[in-house]
């Protein structure tokens, strides 16, 4: 077998039976399945194709055992979201497999509806596996034996009309599904009615309806030897002291808890109302110390799963208690969320009133499942192991007997759950410091809004491995770049192009003589005080041997914490651009340059992320000859270079290239930064001079100054000719520095 079927990712590594170590583990990308793991100490496999340091750790793919995907066959609410797009929140968050909620609007409850939902799931090419519940009403009857499917019952009126409201028909259900394997929400509905006109929502759905749920249903799983997960559970040790006592006695009863009932409580929405639009779920948030509850109950492992109740709403619905008032002529062409922003400005009062009533219970949640994890090991103090067994290997156990009925053409080893020989290449490495800000433009899911949103987090989802492949690596480009500029007050990229001597550049090249790398490492030193990257140009460094020195140049920079960037503009298709990014990445570089002129930016884009290396394309440049060419206009009127830095920013790029001798005057700019300016995308500008006058000229525009990566290179370098000190290359840098910071006002 070739090299390229098996890879080797190195890294600490989480397992249920010891502290997390370092080692290596071996996956197989045709079987999909892991071939071996071993601790370094005692054994290498050999060179890793993937290292993760000491902040990362490495545990088997996370599994999400209670979603709603919303997609059903009358496709009313895909809207909200489908198949497809849970699968990309779920990598986003770090889940490799999730199993979806049957209370679609055509309720999965029949064989039929069974199969069209398999096959549809089998239409995906994502590398998440999807698996579904069966629902139960008072018509309905088992798909199967014991063993064969998972159901879903609905004690309680919650999202959808699958519902069983009273005990004695809940007895008579479940008596035809003896010994099955059934997931129950819990609220009694009579006690829900009763309280309709309580303030909150918590008031509405209180602690009594699942108490009094609970002592109902507890007796019905015993006696039918049901075996029973209670869903999203939201209450504190009362409760857990009525479930013990059955489980002592033998019913098997597991729990999951939703991160919604971890982070939030009803003290935190008394002071802060407007809480409620994101956070109201059924069950309801309960008190502080029901959370607390909750958090050990998941700790000691009284709680077997983390699972998100992934419920995607769009924030309009979200916002649903605010369209009574479009009966008001003043409010009657607007969005809900438009009239509640509206209101929050006229009347702080009525604004907080409204935010109480009722909206529309669920919140998504998938997106944001390893940053959960994150937050858990870092402010309450899970152990990795702790999250491994909530998030990994009970949702493994949930799922694995399934596979074969729900995937009858696919092979699944040992399953999921476990970093062991046979079990699924499936991997989720969590990096525990680099912070997290969610925002809407870091989300997957169709309804693109978190309950999140604005929160920091400690770290969160750094790489996604599925069946040995990579399937999912953040790019720290953008973060690292945000960090260090405000590290070091510095906006400075450094060039680095020395020509050597026999070049004939005089006083903007080497002396004769003077050896390439040793001055490079010393100018890097010299200047590293007061910039954020260094930026060598592949141009500079193509002679034999330069490979090896480049090698030694981006570990210098990275040494003194610096961003390397290759200044190469490489340009071809497919393979040779992966086999450019692959040498780079090899080299250590953080970006590079790209000049796609073929016009493959998307594909470029995706061969960059693959190999975890950021990439810059081509903005405005400000040679004539450009503008010349890429002012041609295409058919739907737009000009070439709008419709190259449109396509990509869809594709994602990481940067743009921009002249930096532009200004207001030229309207070409202009256009440019509106397009761009709300973007991620930073901006590389070339070009700019010392003075503070060209840099105000520049930033007169309105680019973000936050973004502007100022590149410079020979008037660092060579400040005062060819025999320049380190001390005066240091001064330069810091002048670029001062005066850029003095412009920008920052
Ligand atoms: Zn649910």
């Amino acid at each position: 077998m070739t090299k390229k079927q098996k890879v080797i990712v190195e890294g600490y590594i989480v397992t249920a039976e010891k502290k997390p170590f370092r080692g290596q583990i071996l996956l197989n990308k045709k079987t999909g399945l892991i071939e071996e793991v071993v601790e370094l100490a005692k054994k290498k496999l050999g060179e890793a194709d993937f290292v993760f340091e000491k902040d990362s750790l490495i545990f088997p793919g996370f599994g999400d055992v209670h979603i709603h995907a919303r997609e059903d066959r009358t496709g009313k609410q895909n809207y909200k979201e489908d198949y497809q797009t849970v699968t990309e929140a779920a990598l986003n968050g770090g889940c490799v497999h999730i199993s979806a909620m049957p209370n679609t609007p055509k309720p999965l409850t029949t064989e039929n509806d069974w199969q069209w939902h398999r096959q549809r799931v089998g239409e995906l090419t994502s590398p998440v596996s999807i698996l579904n519940y069966v629902g139960i009403d008072a018509q309905t009857k088992p798909l199967g034996k014991p063993g064969e499917h998972f159901y879903k019952l609905y004690f309680g009126k919650s999202v959808g009309d699958l519902s069983v409201i009273y005990a004695e028909e809940l007895d008579k259900i479940l008596q035809r599904y003896q010994g099955q394997n059934i997931s129950f929400h819990v609220e009694y509905e009579p006690i829900v009615q009763a309280c309709r006109n309580g303030e909150t929502h918590s008031d509405r759905r209180p602690a009594e309806s699942v108490e009094e749920g609970l002592r109902l249903l507890l007796p019905l799983i015993e006696k039918y030897k049901i075996e029973a997960k209670l869903c999203h559970w939201s209450l504190g040790k009362k409760s857990f002291e009525l479930i013990k006592e059955y489980r002592e006695r033998g019913a098997k009863i597991t729990l999951e808890v939703s991160p919604l009932h971890l982070l939030f409580d009803k003290e935190m929405a008394r002071k802060n109302p407007e809480l409620w639009t994101k956070i109201q779920m059924n069950p309801a948030i309960q008190t502080p110390q029901d959370r607390k509850d909750l958090i050990a109950g998941l700790k000691n492992g009284f709680i077997q799963y983390l699972a998100t109740d992934h419920a995607p709403h769009t924030r309009e619905e979200k916002f649903s208690a605010f369209a009574k008032f479009k009966e008001s002529k003043k409010y009657r062409n607007k969005s809900n969320v438009e009239i509640a922003e509206m209101i929050k400005k006229e009347d702080k009062e009525l604004y907080r009133k409204t935010c109480l009533e009722d909206g529309m219970s669920g919140a998504p949640w998938l997106d944001t499942y390893g940053v959960v994890c994150v937050e858990l090991m870092t402010k309450y103090n899970f152990t990795p192991q702790e999250i491994l067994r909530v998030a990994s290997e009970n949702p493994g156990k949930f799922v694995n007997p399934h596979l074969k009925r729900q995937f009858p053409q696919q092979k699944f080893g040992k399953g999921f759950g476990k970093i062991a020989k046979g079990y699924l290449g499936n991997l989720t490495v969590l990096n525990l410091k680099s912070t997290r800000t969610i925002s809407s433009a870091n989300l997957k899911t169709k309804v693109g809004w978190s309950p999140l949103e604005g929160r920091s987090f400690a770290g969160g989802v750094e790489a996604v491995f599925v069946r040995g492949e990579l399937e999912q690596r953040r790019n720290i480009f953008w973060e690292r770049w945000h960090q260090l500029r405000l590290e070091k007050g510095s906006n400075i990229c450094a060039g680095l192009d020395p020509s050597v001597y026999e070049m004939g550049r005089g006083e903007k090249g080497l002396p004769q003589g003077v050896d390439k790398l040793e001055w490079s490492l010393r100018y890097i030193e010299a200047v590293a005080p007061y910039v954020v990257a260094i930026k060598p140009n592949a141009g500079s460094w193509g002679n034999a041997g330069d490979r090896t020195a480049l090698k030694k140049v981006v570990d210098k920079i990275h040494q003194l914490g610096l961003l390397a960037i290759i200044d190469s503009k490489v340009a071809d298709l497919g393979f040779t651009n992966d086999s450019w990014f692959y040498d780079y990445k090899q080299l250590g570089f953080d970006a590079v340059t790209v000049a796609p002129f073929a016009g493959n930016i998307e594909n470029i884009v995706q061969s960059a992320r693959k190999r975890d290396i950021a990439v810059i394309t081509m903005g405005l440049m400000s040679n004539p000859e450009y503008k010349t060419e890429m002012n041609f206009v295409n058919k739907q009127g737009e000009r070439l270079w709008e419709n190259r830095v449109k396509r990509g920013l869809e594709a994602g790029v990481d940067g743009l290239v921009v002249g930096g001798t532009y200004t207001v005057k030229d309207k070409d700019f202009l256009r440019f930064v509106e397009m761009t300016n709300e973007s991620e995308a930073l901006y590389l500008i070339p070009g700019i001079g010392a003075q503070g006058g060209e840099i105000k000229e520049f930033l007169k525009s309105g680019i973000k100054s936050e973004k502007c990566i100022v590149s410079s290179g020979r008037d660092v370098m060579f400040p005062k000719g060819a025999k320049s000190t380190p001390e005066q290359q240091a001064q330069a840098a810091k002048e670029l520095r001062d005066e850029f910071r003095k412009a920008s006002g920052f």
